[in-house]
């Protein structure tokens, strides 16, 4: 039975979708308690690059999500200490060829229609805004709106600001449910927390947790890796990635897909990301998708050629079939609610998915339409992993 100490809504998860649950659930008048078997984004936030864009998303619900997030982010910026590290660089797309510039020029189009700035670039201009890029390119787009943050930090610096109970190294090990199926909290280890609502934030693992409650959730892992080179001066000033790379992002395919999106940091290093492979949580080091992501960095910027990477990292995105993430309440399970699958680009859409789930859990009304993020919906078939590529 709730007592007076009990909070409103329990979030399992303190990654930085967790986290931006937990502070508009705050700002909403809830009271919030957040669970995490490890610390402050232990998970695949703190292996994020912290990109926020919208320059690589098609018009439709993730770029509808994205460009709120926009808006969110810029607001937390001022809102959030300067340790969120919030940089507005902008990003910039470019085109090897004249076909791969036709295809941004149509892909930018139907981005500004949906509310996107999105400037072409003639290749003849774009060492104004990229002095060391390759030679040759076609030209490209400049997408204003995109924006970093540091990943881990926002995740701390948001949960520190919602107030919420913080209950790390405490794994979730039960959905707690009463007689007429409803959620009544969460059970772990060392206790019992007991809440009304439960909000599945677990990132990766957002389908075990969502099988702790009886309800079915297809994420899967995507791996990624990640090269960081030794300090340098300012040689990269955008987000700087090639067109293929949307293609990418797109895809479903559980083969290795690599297409560096290439930046440069305040602190020196530049960062090269990311591969993408379903192979399960393997955690070996794939030569094969760092040799990938050196050598079109290098071709996007031959300076880098001559340069050392200091170390490489990966982590696993939670992928969702239809690469939606599920967001708001589950039909199946009353109390149960969902903010997990963002895959690739969870840290940008943190911010509008912690509003779409504060709404879902006052009643208010959301900023956008959530019928595209239905946790229930049919996710259609994931594209299978050859047999040999299977890890647990
Ligand atoms: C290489 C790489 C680069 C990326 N770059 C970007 C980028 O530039 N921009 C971007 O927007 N996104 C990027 N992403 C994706 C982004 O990192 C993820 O979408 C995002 O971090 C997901 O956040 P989350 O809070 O949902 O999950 P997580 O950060 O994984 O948090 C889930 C938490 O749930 C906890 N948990 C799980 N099960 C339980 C349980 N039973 N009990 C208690 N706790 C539990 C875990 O410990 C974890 O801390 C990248 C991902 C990778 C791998």
């Amino acid at each position: 039975m709730p007592n007076r100490h009990s909070p409103d809504v329990v979030i399992i998860g303190a990654g930085v979708v967790g986290a931006a649950c937990a502070y508009y659930a705050a700002r909403s008048g809830l009271t919030v308690a957040v669970v995490d078997r490890g610390p402050v984004a232990g998970g695949t936030t703190g292996a994020g690059e912290g990109n926020l864009l919208v320059s690589d998303k098609e018009a439709g619900p993730e770029l509808d999500l994205a460009l709120l997030s926009t808006r969110l982010w810029r607001e937390l910026s001022a809102a959030l200490p300067p340790e969120t590290e919030y940089e507005p660089k902008g990003g910039v797309v470019v085109a090897s060829d004249e076909p791969a510039l036709k295809a941004l020029r149509s892909f930018a189009e139907d981005q500004r229609a949906a509310g996107v700035t999105a400037a072409e670039i003639p290749a003849d201009r774009l060492a104004e805004l990229e002095p060391h890029l390759a030679p040759g390119l076609a030209g490209g787009f400049h997408y204003p709106q995109d924006a970093q943050v540091q990943p881990a930090q926002a995740a701390a610096r948001l949960l520190a600001a919602s107030g919420a109970a913080l209950h790390l190294g405490e794994e979730v090990t039960a959905v707690l449910r009463g007689p007429s199926g409803a959620v009544r909290g969460v059970r772990t280890a060392r206790r019992e927390l007991l809440a009304p609502a439960v909000v599945n934030a677990a990132g990766t693992w957002g389908g075990e947790v969502a099988r702790l409650a009886g309800a079915h959730l297809p994420v899967l892992p995507r791996r990624g890796f990640v090269l960081v080179t030794e300090p340098l001066p300012r040689v990269v000033r955008h987000k700087v990635y090639a067109a293929d790379y949307i293609a990418d992002v797109a895809s479903g395919s559980a083969a290795l897909q690599s297409s560096a999106v290439v930046e440069g940091t305040p602190g020196g290093p530049v960062l090269i990301g990311a591969t993408r492979e379903r192979v399960g949580f393997d955690r070996s080091l794939s030569t094969e998708a760092l040799r990938r992501l050196a050598a079109q960095a290098a071709a996007l910027f031959p300076v880098l050629a001559g340069v050392q990477v200091l170390r490489a990292y990966h982590g696993f995105r939670p992928y969702l079939p239809d690469h939606l993430p599920a967001i708001g309440a589950d039909p199946r399970v009353p109390g149960l609610l969902h903010a997990c699958g963002h895959e690739g680009a969870g840290i940008g859409l943190a911010p509008a998915t912690g509003v779409l789930v504060a709404a879902a859990l006052t009643g208010a009304e959301p900023p956008l339409d959530p019928a595209p993020f239905r946790p229930e919906r049919d996710y259609g078939p994931a594209d299978p992993v050859p047999p040999q590529e299977q890890q647990s």
